[in-house]
């Protein structure tokens, strides 16, 4: 899935427990953070082709997904990324990344 909807997921765990904007900010924050950290990897060994951040922050095994809105984004992207079920890919799982906002919206409209 997309960062932007791991970070809006992560706001979705959240939210269900509290309305306080700096929690939610760090839902989104963790939700977003396996994405980031391979960004990172990228950007501080400028390299384009630099996986392995990226390749660790996603792993199930990774501690970092007892924190719910990390572990989901794993999770995510364990049905959405890899050969024959990419996301971006239209005949391969671009029908997932639909869903998934469609998801969304409908709770957030429930929510708000
Ligand atoms: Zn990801």
């Amino acid at each position: 899935m997309d960062t932007l909807s791991h970070a809006l997921w992560g706001v979705l765990l959240f939210i269900w427990f509290t309305t306080n904007p700096w929690i939610l900010l760090l839902g989104a924050f963790l939700g977003a953070l396996p994405d980031i950290i391979g960004w990172l990897n990228k950007k501080i060994c400028k390299n384009s082709n630099a996986w392995d951040w990226y390749v660790w922050a996603h792993s199930k095994w990774n501690l970092l997904n007892l924190l719910s809105p990390y572990g989901f984004h794993v999770l995510l992207d364990s049905f959405t990324h890899g050969e024959g079920k990419r996301w971006w890919v239209k005949n391969e799982r671009l029908y997932a990344e639909i869903l998934n906002w469609l998801l969304l919206i409908f709770l957030f409209i429930l929510i708000l």
